[in-house]
């Protein structure tokens, strides 16, 4: 029997096919006694498991690239923390088995983070599948996570582990669907990163039986179970429509009349400079420069490595604009080398440009490297800081961009609604802003970007954001300044053409959807980008927001 289960689509595309299940099967070892005599044993034992599963994650890492590959290295530092290896050690000098230690030192830690607060549930996940690997490698069966086939299927799970996103092999796996996760999350930035398909936040996805066929629609965030053989071959045809239609779309972007809107790259690394330049990548309009650092957490790079990274990017766009973020460490992104561990709310904490304001150092030899690596390119620099607040935010940033000696635009990312109601007062010191909606959604609405439950309001069409957007958009074009958005909101085809009536200058967004953004935006007029804005505006909810905007553009 055909029927629609309804998520959030976070990942464009439509994808038919068999549903495989991730292998998440919770295995817990024996908690038998082993006798004194055998611990050495046991502890070597865990120890060659520890790090043959830390070097699986590097190889893992090198092979994906890109953002995948700092998560993956940042797992692999997980599982040899010192902390949990000593407490292993201790369980089974006191008579556990190296695999039965492995699984409790590592249920002791999980409790510890769990109750540290919601912010650490992406973590959590990161955890359970680190021990996961090492309990599978003890006991000998085989590892949990991207099922084994040689026939396309497509991908269930409850949550998706970095690892095993990173994994996802394009030609196998058709697209994917989780039962939890936001739109903001880690995992849903990683698809749009691979451009699979995919749908998150899907309540019941795990109870979809093994091998039901569905179709998987990222747009819409529509998932039908037992299509029809006439309704699978209406949406291949649409899909091969806007597959061609794709293809043959190039150029900058632009609605119909011809108003520019430059659709930029978001990138971890050098790793995905060539999936912005195949999609036709104005520039870059968001470098989290942070995956560099979560190499190591303990320490930042040398300067030597930070300028060898952003020479890479900055010298595949010459002549185009790359905007750096410079450092966001802190709240999901903790490093342990500047991150204060004791926060009782780490998301409301020290983060952002306030951590490299406490670790002036740290900013300044960012700042250096930048100068360093574009001297000589004939690319037009832009750099800008994380989570500014207000004013002086922006004027400490800008007077550390200067002292630096940095030959570039600087720039405030607006991800705190403080700072979109008074953007007028931030551009006074910086000469662009960016809108970082996932934030500004969860700041706006007190909403964890990382819980799945709260997806609802992390939803970017929600009214009120849209308000924050424009009164942001509004200040900067008075001030003739620029004002882009980089958050995942510019990903969504139909909101990009609510943004750009709402004033925003440029989208940025994770390589795979620029030609959908593209194509969709040149569909209509700046005129009815407006009237899209007006009606979503004007909605109470996101889902009429949407519902408004659509209706407005199809000249309902
Ligand atoms: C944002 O918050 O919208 C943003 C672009 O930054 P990040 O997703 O890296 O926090
Ligand atoms: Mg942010």
């Amino acid at each position: 029997m055909e029927k629609t289960l309804r998520g959030v689509g976070v990942s464009h595309g439509v994808a038919i096919g068999q549903v495989r299940h991730m292998g998440t099967a919770v295995l817990e070892p024996p908690a038998t006694q082993i006798p004194t005599e055998d611990a050495p044993r046991e502890q070597a034992r865990a120890q060659a498991a520890v790090e043959a599963v830390a070097a699986d994650l590097i190889a893992r890492g090198n092979l994906a690239g890109g953002e995948a590959q700092a998560v993956l290295e940042a797992q692999a530092l997980m599982a040899q923390d010192p902390e949990l290896m000593a407490d292993v050690s201790r369980r089974i000098a006191v008579g556990s088995s190296a695999e039965r230690g492995v699984y409790d030192a590592f249920a002791a830690y999980r409790a510890l983070l769990a109750s540290a607060g919601d912010y650490l549930a992406g973590r959590v996940a990161d955890l359970d599948d680190v021990r996961n690997r090492i309990v599978a490698r003890l006991l000998g069966v085989p590892m949990p996570g991207v099922p084994d086939s040689d026939e396309p299927y497509v991908l269930f799970a409850r949550d998706l582990a970095p690892a095993d996103t990173a994994l996802l092999d394009p030609t196998l796996v058709l697209g994917f669907v989780t039962e939890e996760g936001g739109p903001t999350s880690h995992s849903a930035i990683l698809a749009r990163a691979m451009g699979v398909p995919a749908v998150v936040a899907l309540p019941g996805a795990i109870e979809v039986g093994e091998g039901t066929v569905v179709a998987v629609d990222g747009s819409s965030g529509d998932v039908l179970l037992e299509p029809s053989q006439k309704k699978q071959d209406e949406l291949r045809a649409v899909a091969a429509e806007r597959k061609a239609a794709l293809a043959a779309s190039s150029g900058p972007g632009q609605t119909s009349d011809g108003h520019r809107v430059p659709l930029l790259a978001n990138v971890g690394g050098p790793a995905d400079v060539p999936a912005a330049l195949e999609n036709g990548a104005e520039g870059v309009g968001l470098f989290r420069t942070e995956f560099l650092f979560l190499d190591d957490s303990a320490k930042a790079p040398s300067a030597e490595k930070q300028v060898e990274a952003y020479r890479k990017v900055l010298e595949a766009f010459p002549g185009r604009r790359v905007v750096v973020r410079v450092l966001d460490a802190g709240a999901d992104k903790p490093l342990d080398f500047l991150t204060p561990g004791d926060e009782p709310n780490p998301a409301l904490g020290v983060r952002g440009l306030r951590t490299l304001l406490e670790h002036p150092d740290v900013l300044r030899t960012q700042l250096k490297a930048l100068a360093e690596a574009a001297d000589g390119l004939p690319v037009h620099l832009e750099v800008m800081a994380p989570m500014v607040a207000d004013r002086k935010d922006a004027k400490d940033f800008a007077t550390a961009c200067r002292e630096a000696g940095l030959d570039a635009k600087f720039g405030a990312m607006v991800e705190i609604p403080s700072a979109a109601l008074r953007a007028r007062a931030i551009l006074q010191e910086v000469e662009f802003l960016s809108l970082g909606t996932n934030d500004l959604a969860q700041y706006t609405f007190a909403a964890d970007r990382q819980v799945g439950a709260l997806a609802r309001l992390q939803d970017p069409w929600q009214p009120a954001l849209l308000d924050l957007v424009a009164s942001a958009a509004d200040a900067a074009r008075a001030s003739g300044r620029s004002c882009g958005v980089c958050g995942e909101a510019a990903s969504d085809p139909l909101l990009a053409v609510v943004l750009t009536g709402l004033g925003v200058t440029s989208l940025s967004m994770g390589a795979a959807s620029i030609p959908y953004v593209r194509t969709t935006l040149a569909k209509y007029t700046l005129a009815q980008c407006r009237r899209a804005a007006e009606a979503a505006r004007a909605a109470d909810g996101a889902e009429e927001a949407r519902a408004a905007a659509q209706q407005v553009l199809s000249g309902e």
